[in-house]
């Protein structure tokens, strides 16, 4: 047994599945899970000495790869100057004014510690604001682990999700899930019950079921819909956002949300999340408002620290040096595709990117991927140094830090690991 897996099996004795967030456990692709001791650039290192090149980057907040100089300087900085006061600093301003620059649509603001209570707590504003109860959410779309935002599974038209232990039927009866980039389906359900819907909440760049971007005019027919029925209309962009575009899908598509959900990039790499939009709804937010939301460590000084450093250097030119890599990395990989007679479907908007096990086109939550030429691809990398995301269904992220040799020795591993496949037969 390697370090990591003594470390793992040590892991399950404290904590459920070994670990304290779902996939790291590697439930989809089987094996045990390095142990990471540090990370620095594109590259982490685990504790048997091995090291990746990472293209998780901590699920996408790390845009600048680990420990940017700018980024650890400033969050240092913060520490020395102390590390929670639970009353306003000057920093929380600073990064929401940097943040409305790149996303100027956002009239109002309010940090949070996490993706989840970004999304809850749009949600829950969308409810006073509409005085309705109804959220139409997306299958294969991830809002966090709240109770009425965790239904997913389910096909068809419109599904009642009451599938998930611990959550009530009462408060899950409240969430209609459809399939993504079906407008059809939600047109549907507008025409019966629009006066119910409080609002259509959505990632409006799908990142949570492999890379999915939206169908042409599908944001803007849920505009238009949601402004008929007087529903808020709320972009999910925890992931999306200085991701897809630095001003999020919202910027790409030219759409414009009622209410904005923000994590990962904006905390530099600590815990932060944030939800604005329009100052009429937002204004209804405590104390200026009515509907209550708090956080004891909300607009924590270090996270807002590393915030600032981040987006000051995606301004100067970091977001482009990252998009210019994941680029070229496309083009390499397409290359290696086209080379080894592999028709796999290839998804890339700004920094992020996704392969999926099938030759058909993925519009929505696809269930006719090959999970086991992925699992054993997915292994393969890991065992030629570069650290995929342990699933189908996520997105690989890059970064400014990931330079041509880090690309073109993944682009190597990539073919290598694609002609073993072919040669197994696990693809053709
Ligand atoms: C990651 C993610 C969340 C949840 O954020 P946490 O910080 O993990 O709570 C919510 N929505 C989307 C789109 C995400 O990608």
């Amino acid at each position: 047994m390697n370090k990591s897996q003594v470390l793992f099996r040590e892991a399950q004795t404290y904590f459920p599945g070994g670990v304290n967030s779902p996939v790291r456990a590697y439930a989809a692709v089987g094996g045990f899970p390095p142990f990471i001791k540090r990370g620095r650039g594109s590259r982490i290192f685990d504790e048997d000495g091995n090291h990746y090149i990472d293209y998780v980057l901590s699920w996408g907040p790390l845009i600048l790869g680990h420990c940017h100089p700018a980024v650890v300087r400033a969050a240092k900085a913060a520490i020395d100057e102390g590390s929670s006061f639970g009353a306003p600093t000057r920093k929380e301003t600073h990064l929401a004014a940097l943040i409305m620059e790149f996303m100027p649509h956002l009239e109002l603001l309010r940090f949070v510690n996490s993706g989840t209570e970004a999304a809850m707590s749009a949600v829950r504003l969308a409810r006073a604001f509409t005085r309705r109860n109804l959220v139409i959410k997306f299958e294969g779309c991830y809002h966090g682990s709240c109770d009425f935002l965790l239904a997913s599974a389910g096909s068809g038209v419109a599904t009642l999700n009451i599938d998930k232990p611990g959550i009530p039927p009462e408060t899950a009866c409240h969430t209609l899930c459809l399939p993504y980039n079906d407008l059809e389906a939600v047109k549907n359900i507008f025409k019966h019950r629009w006066s119910e819907i409080a609002c259509v909440i959505l990632e409006p760049v799908a990142g949570n079921m492999g890379l999915v971007p939206p169908q042409l005019g599908f944001l803007e027919n849920l505009r238009t819909l949601c402004d008929r029925a007087g529903s808020l209309l709320i972009f999910d962009e925890v992931m999306s956002g200085f991701r897809v575009d630095p001003g999020g899908a919202q910027a790409l598509y030219g759409v414009v949300p009622d209410l904005t959900c923000l994590g990962k990039v904006i905390g530099g790499g600590f815990p932060v999340g944030a939800y604005g939009g329009k100052r009429a709804i937002m204004e209804m937010v405590a104390p200026s408002g009515p509907v209550y939301q708090a956080g004891t460590l909300s607009g924590n000084p270090v996270a807002m620290a590393a915030g600032i450093a981040a987006l000051q250097q995606l301004k100067s030119g970091g977001w482009r040096k990252a998009e210019d890599y994941a680029a070229h990395l496309e083009k390499a990989l397409r290359q290696n595709l086209k080379k080894l007679g592999l028709s796999l479907t290839f998804h890339r908007l700004g920094t992020m990117f996704c392969q999926f096990f099938t030759d058909k086109p993925v519009e929505d939550f696809s269930r006719a991927c090959n999970l086991e030429a992925f699992k054993a691809y997915f292994h393969l990398m890991l065992k030629y140094g570069v650290y995929l995301p342990p699933s189908q269904f996520e997105t690989c992220f890059v970064s400014s830090a990931h330079n041509s040799g880090d690309l073109n020795q993944s682009a190597k591993a990539h073919y290598r690991a694609l002609a073993e496949l072919k040669k197994k037969g696990l693809l053709s």
